[in-house]
């Protein structure tokens, strides 16, 4: 098997060729596999301010990393609770992959205000549906 390095990240050539797209935009996934690469390195450049504007930026390019494989983008296949400053919960949220349920924490800096009084239900954590 041959592997591929983009950035920090190794991307396998098997998985790529078995993609929809196979090879046809593999110049791009390196280009943006190393994009992501460089955002999660400078992480510590965010400002409180802009930490959601670094997730969002981080969905925009797993959209375009998930067109360049061929597949549709979905955000529900983002970890997002991986990325920097998240504080939501790993497990629930691993156990919902690909779902659109997704646990956050109040107390995540990037998540935190998506708790309303609607959904709250007196739980530190809750479900919310969300990019449907
Ligand atoms: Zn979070």
């Amino acid at each position: 098997m041959i592997f591929v390095r983009a950035g920090d990240f190794i991307l396998s050539e098997r998985f790529i060729r078995n993609s929809p797209n196979g090879t046809k935009f593999f110049k791009e996934l390196i280009i943006l596999y190393e994009l992501k690469s460089t955002i999660l390195k400078f992480k510590d450049t965010y400002t409180s301010a802009c930490m959601k504007e670094m997730h969002e930026d981080l969905h925009c390019l797993e959209e375009a990393i998930q067109e360049a494989f061929g597949y549709k983008p979905d955000r529900n296949y983002h970890r997002f609770w991986e990325w920097p400053y998240c504080k939501c919960p790993v497990l629930d949220n691993m156990d919902h992959w690909g779902t659109s349920i997704h646990y956050y924490s109040g107390s995540c800096p990037v998540h935190g205000d998506k708790i309303t009084q609607d959904n709250w239900k007196g739980h530190f954590f809750s479900a919310v549906k969300e990019y449907t």
